[in-house]
């Protein structure tokens, strides 16, 4: 129908003074946009079914493609924009709900890049982490009362609480397989071993192949149950139950059939080609006690070895809920922001609920410093880190450490087309499709997560070192490091941190 027509939102320009017809975009591009036309010898786009994710520019070998936005546009409305609009027409088309993928896109503010952090001058003077002792590592879970001694002055090291040992404040978020293909699991599993972190399954259970990265490896318990046995418990270092995510806080989660092939059915222990839903709730958590009720099973069923981490949304109320957590006997809190990214999700509300998490790690560490609660449980707080100074931030807010997804798709070569849930991802990561899944390699996507992390870990000492700090413990909720600017009273009043100049 005429109504339901859009223009493309984006145009590929082709340079036919560059292009040899080579037919490399045509192959390269899982959505065909492209087509070679024998009669005029030329290469053709259809750009209604470009999704901008670059693989064709990149793989080009004369440079002959870029892709732009277009400028075709409704009249100029502040309020009804081209992008509201368009919406309406597809809905009136289909009567569904709009889905995305990726992290929310909307311009709210970006608290991390409104906070600034300090540097030591003339008295209490900074450290040169080239040339002096610069402590990363961290440990994740329950700290003991105090410290207990043997009779020889050694300290007891029986029954301490388990943690997890982290050489940098990064673990890579869950995401599971299925969501990912099996190329980008391994790269994320074997950087976790070579770094000394931890990647996470998500809900979609282990791989078999899998299980030799379990010393590095947080094994998820989602509502759905997706490939959870005792064996998959026991593989793990740490046990996450998933009741939200920043993305889509509130719903459960949805894997279309199509992406349930093979070894991922086999994982996940549901039938081939049938859709994985998880619900919104887990159907036995209604309360604090019900969660602590799972919470002393996952540690029952391994044997109280592994620390068990509840992972939550940012939601208004998440002070309350966290402080709840800490009770339910739960080892780790992780928060994940609105801005976190998924596979899947309804746009609407991936783009419209949850809160930044920013404002709700300032909140839950202040709540449990003031319980006096902080120290039986550690906080991981994800949702859009984006690089080693938000990291800074994070922990001087009082993280213990952070999650990150996003960022390590992009190490592996995402460029954020924000199409996952297509299951056509032409750089390899959000695929099953055997030929798109071998485009990434996991040799080198893993170096790749490797460098990342080494990098930000550099950054990190140079930050700390230009405070005059020597360490993450030193680093943690320690405001006074943190300025705002242009934020108002009542933001800074959360951040519970001092506006720049004061
Ligand atoms: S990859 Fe480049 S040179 Fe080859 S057909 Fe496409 S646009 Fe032309
Ligand atoms: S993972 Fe693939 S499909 Fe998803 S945003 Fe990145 S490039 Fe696009």
């Amino acid at each position: 129908m005429p109504i339901d027509f859009l223009y493309p939102e984006y145009e590929v320009i082709r340079n036919p003074q560059r292009c040899i017809a080579c037919r490399v975009c045509e192959r390269q591009c899982a959505n065909e946009v492209h087509s070679y036309d024998q009669e005029l010898n030329l290469m053709k786009s259809d750009e209604s079914k470009c999704v901008n994710c670059h693989r064709c520019v990149a793989l080009c070998p004369t440079r002959a493609l870029k892709i732009v936005k277009t400028d075709h546009t409704f009249k100029t409305n502040a309020n009804w924009t081209n992008e509201v609009i368009g919406e309406i027409y597809r809905q009136a088309g289909t009567g569904g709900m709009l889905l995305s993928s990726m992290g929310n896109p909307k311009p709210y503010p970006v608290y991390w890049d409104k906070i600034l952090i300090n540097a030591s001058q003339v008295t209490n003077p900074s450290i040169d982490p080239l040339r002096e002792p610069m402590e990363t590592r961290t440990f994740l879970g329950k700290r003991p009362e105090k410290p207990e001694r043997n009779l020889d002055g050694t300290l007891k090291t029986e029954n301490l609480p388990p943690n997890l040992e982290l050489s940098v404040p990064v673990m890579f978020s869950a995401m599971s397989y299925g969501s990912i293909s099996y190329n980008a699991h391994e790269s994320l599993a074997r950087a976790a071993q070579e770094l000394g972190i931890y990647y996470n399954t998500g809900e979609g259970g282990l791989h078999e192949d899998f299980y030799r990265y379990g010393a590095n490896t947080i094994v998820q318990v989602a509502s759905g149950r997706f490939g959870v046995h005792k064996d998959y418990l026991e593989a793990g270092a740490a046990i996450e139950i998933k009741i939200g995510q920043g993305a889509k806080p509130g719903i459960g989660g949805h894997l279309p059939g199509a992406k349930i092939v093979g070894d991922v059915s086999r994982t996940r222990m549901i039938p081939e080609g049938s859709d994985a839903i998880s619900p919104a709730p887990h159907h036995d958590i209604y309360s604090i006690e019900d969660l602590r009720q799972l919470v002393y099973s996952l540690k029952e069923a391994t044997d109280y070895k592994k620390p068990v981490i509840v992972k939550i949304a940012a939601v208004h109320n998440v002070a309350a809920i966290a402080s709840g957590i800490a009770r339910s006997g739960a080892d780790i809190i992780a928060i994940d922001g609105y801005r976190g990214g998924t596979g899947a999700a309804p746009t609407r509300i991936r783009d419209n609920v949850g809160i930044p998490i920013e404002l709700a790690l300032a909140a839950v560490d202040e709540r449990l410093r003031q319980e006096k609660i902080r120290n039986n449980v550690s906080l991981v707080v994800g949702g859009s880190i984006r690089n080693s100074a938000d990291i800074v931030k994070a922990i001087a807010l009082g993280a213990d450490a952070v999650y990150i997804a996003t960022a390590a798709l992009l190490a592996l070569g995402c460029h954020l087309c924000r199409s996952c849930q297509t299951g056509k991802c032409n750089w390899g990561i959000a695929t099953q499709r055997p030929d798109l899944v071998k485009r990434l390699n996991p040799d080198i996507g893993y170096k790749r997560l490797v460098n990342l992390v080494s990098a930000w870990q550099h950054e990190i000492k140079e930050m700390m070192g230009g405070m005059g700090i020597n360490s993450i413990e030193a680093l943690k909720g320690n405001r006074l490091m943190l300025r705002g600017i242009g934020l108002n009273e009542k933001e800074l009043e959360i951040l519970g941190i001092k506006h720049a100049g004061e």
